[in-house]
């Protein structure tokens, strides 16, 4: 199995817009690892989950000329604004040139329903033929080859949020990169080479719970959990990303972080992770 991290920001990318303090001067300097655009994985040969704004400018630095396949965990902007994506793999020119055959989009009806109430263009680029909306159910499997790609519901009461787990040729790998506070965690997320999961925000968690000290704490775990998820679904590897640029989790701050965690790794833009 083949992947790489397109990108590995948080809602708010780094180096984080309007801000001119030292952590973000340095991401615009020095670039990856600094510099992150919002989360998005590529599963090779042809997969891509989740469109963020930049998605296209990093596919092309990556190398990455063909998509055939996108999955969506969910619907937020940060996950789905790069959508114009479509748009330029669709149109092949001008003047008279065919139009590509569209994209395969995979989305279960729950989600459909914030697509089509939050982000109209999926259904334009849908009727201009850019892609194709097949609908997907939960814990239904998707095979691609000889891959297998399971959307995995968190089931929250409150919002639609979905994870991916991901075989091929006896590996396994959950990519979970946004939201997964009260996901409900069942055997999908055991037995798993690589758990690629949302950067917990630091601090600590009790007090910073109680006070609300900010207001999308509630929908995200924190640093304290992601250890707490690492001891008890026991990943052979866990790959932290949707690095916060909000907080200015900074790379270096990550890597002091977790550096007494040998199965932690931080996600960047363009890692690769074959296995
Ligand atoms: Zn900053
Ligand atoms: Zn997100």
């Amino acid at each position: 199995m083949n992947l790489k991290i397109i990108g590995s920001g948080g809602a708010i990318p780094f180096p984080k817009p309007g801000c001119d303090c030292d952590n973000c001067k340095k991401a615009l300097e020095k670039k990856i690892p600094y510099e992150r655009i919002c989360s998005s994985l590529f599963i090779y040969p042809d997969i891509l989950i989740d469109t963020p704004e930049e998605v296209f400018r990093r596919l092309m630095q990556f190398n990455i000329r063909k998509i055939n396949h996108v999955f969506y965990t969910h619907w937020h902007p940060d996950h789905t604004q790069g959508s114009r994506i479509f748009e330029f793999l669709a149109r092949s020119g001008f003047a008279g040139k065919p139009n590509n055959p569209p994209v395969n989009v995979y989305i279960p009806p729950d989600m459909m329903k914030d697509f089509d109430k939050y982000i109209p263009n999926f259904r334009y680029y849908e009727q201009r033929n850019f892609i194709k909306i097949i609908s997907i159910e939960d814990r239904e499997p998707v095979k691609l080859e000889d891959l297998k790609i399971t959307p995995v519901d968190f089931k929250r009461p409150d919002r639609v949020r979905y994870g991916f787990l991901i075989e091929q040729d006896n590996k396994k790998v959950m990519y979970a990169p946004c939201s997964v506070f009260n996901a409900k965690l069942d055997k999908y997320w055991q037995d798993l080479d690589i758990l690629f999961l949302e950067t917990g925000w630091h601090g600590p968690q009790q007090e910073y719970r109680k006070k609300e000290i900010e207001p999308w704490f509630k929908d995200h775990i924190s640093f304290e959990e992601n250890i707490k998820w690492l001891k008890k679904l026991k990943p052979k590897k866990m790959v932290l990303t949707h690095v916060e640029g909000s907080i200015h989790q900074t790379h270096d701050l990550m890597l002091k972080l977790t550096k007494n965690y040998p199965k932690i790794n931080i996600a960047y833009d363009g890692m690769d992770i074959d296995l």
